[in-house]
């Protein structure tokens, strides 16, 4: 008998990268219900293809749902069940579904939600990072202010931060968290659960170093330890290199190499070069 009722929209998990990680329970939902709504129908005629499911697919995404959301939520008055997905992890979770899931509850329509596949859990697992207390921030926004006043909300958060980030932009969401976060420990989580799995785990300039000898493919998530106090109001971790990389947010790199140079007895043109390579 299947769990399957009308009139629900369940919220469904899709594998991040490895097939084998659909959940019985997730593959019988979209096996059973009326409609599935995702975000590429090619991309879920793929997966419902591979499970042998045969399923009326609609599209939902961030650019159709004022349209397909009320679309849906018809159909659930009607008594229809709706199977959610997006094209991996979990919907919602910096994917669409957030829109869809408070129109039903608005109209008090039951939404169930499955567990299964989510990148930055699976990251955070075996980051080695403390995993008892975490902040998701997802993607950092798009613009430089919006960018600062996030980096300056976390900041003090004494709590893993967990970012996910497109490959392209990958060295320049290490450059800004180095210079917004200081120098911390960090963990790049790239491919997961696919065949190049690979974690890297350092302090946010090795990882940076580390890069540039190889172009960023695949996916990644990035994780950072929280603040650990006091210590880094100074300069995060009381190190010039710290010190500089926060007042080169505010000053040309020239200027705050100068500063730096003079307070702490340094060359300025190692810490000129230091804040070249890093900013
Ligand atoms: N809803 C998904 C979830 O539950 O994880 C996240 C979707 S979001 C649009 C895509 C981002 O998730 C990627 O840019 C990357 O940061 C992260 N991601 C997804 N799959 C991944 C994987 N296999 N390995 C590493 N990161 C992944």
């Amino acid at each position: 008998m299947s769990e399957v009722t009308g009139g629900t929209l369940y919220l469904v998990p899709t594998p991040i990268g490895n097939l084998s990680d659909m959940t019985a329970r997730a593959a019988e939902i979209l096996r059973d219900a009326d409609i599935v709504a995702c975000e590429d129908t090619r991309h879920t005629r793929i997966l419902l293809t591979h499970l042998g499911i045969e399923r009326p697919v609609v599209s939902y995404h961030e650019h159709n749902k004022k349209e397909a959301g009320p679309k849906l939520i018809d159909a659930l008055r009607e008594g229809k069940s709706v199977a959610q997905v997006s094209d991996a992890g979990m919907p919602v979770v910096s994917d669409p579904g957030a829109d869809l899931v408070r129109l039903a509850l608005a109209e008090d329509i039951p939404v169930v939600p499955l567990p299964g596949p989510n990148a930055a859990l699976t990251a955070l697992i075996a980051s080695g990072l403390d995993a008892r207390q975490f902040v998701f921030v997802g993607f950092l926004p798009r613009t430089t202010a919006n960018r600062k006043e996030l980096l300056d909300a976390v900041k003090r958060i004494p709590f893993t931060l967990i970012f996910y980030e497109a490959p392209h932009r990958l060295k320049e969401t290490l450059k800004l968290l180095l210079a917004a976060l200081g120098d911390r420990q960090a963990v790049t989580a790239r491919e997961l659960t696919k065949k190049f799995e690979t974690f890297r785990r350092s302090r946010l300039s090795a990882l940076l170093e580390g890069l540039s000898d190889e172009a960023p493919r695949g996916e990644y998530v990035v994780l950072v330890e929280g603040w650990q106090g006091e210590a880094e109001d100074a300069g995060p971790d009381g190190s010039w290199e710290n010190e500089a990389l926060a007042l080169a947010q505010d000053l040309p790199i020239k200027e705050a190499a100068r500063r730096i140079s003079a307070k702490w007895n340094r060359s300025r043109r190692e810490v000129y070069q230091f804040l070249l390579n890093n900013t």
